[in-house]
């Protein structure tokens, strides 16, 4: 059998009540995690589990996304949640193009491992980071 590229070999998901779904018809191009305050507000307490993927391959299959920029913030992130049970899945930063899906909405998030741990000079002490991650004290420029 020859391999068929489908939108299932990137992954689907949604948020915890099922009101949206997503899919993904590509890679994740980076996978990691984020100690920054505000994916500790967002994620519970620990780092938050990311990957970057490209708008192009990221599409909701179902519901609409509610979404939320701090109006305080002069950069502020776009977040986008399900309106009926606040799942967070996706956001949108104005200094890039990828989006950053946040892992635990995936139907198969024993596929991610993470590669890099951003923001760590603001990790709490019960934070861990697995070995083989690269640790960046904020959040380093690219290409
Ligand atoms: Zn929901
Ligand atoms: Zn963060």
């Amino acid at each position: 059998m020859g391999h068929q590229a489908t939108e299932k070999d990137h992954g689907t998901g949604g948020c915890y009540c099922g009101a949206l779904r997503y899919a993904l018809s590509g890679p994740a191009l980076i996978m990691g995690q984020c100690h920054c305050r505000a994916c500790q507000h967002v994620a519970g307490g620990a780092p938050q589990y990311f990957q970057l993927v490209a708008p192009e391959t990221f599409s909701w299959t179902s519901g609409t996304p509610q979404s939320f920029e701090r109006p305080d913030l002069p950069n502020a992130v776009t977040r986008f949640f399900c309106a009926t049970c606040g799942t967070h899945v996706l956001t949108q930063r104005q200094d890039q193009a990828e989006l950053v899906l946040k892992v635990g909405t995936l139907d198969a998030p024993g596929d991610f491992h993470p590669r890099v741990a951003l923001c760590h000079a603001q990790a709490q002490p019960f934070h861990l980071v697995a070995d083989g991650v690269t640790v960046f004290d904020d959040i380093p420029q690219r290409g």
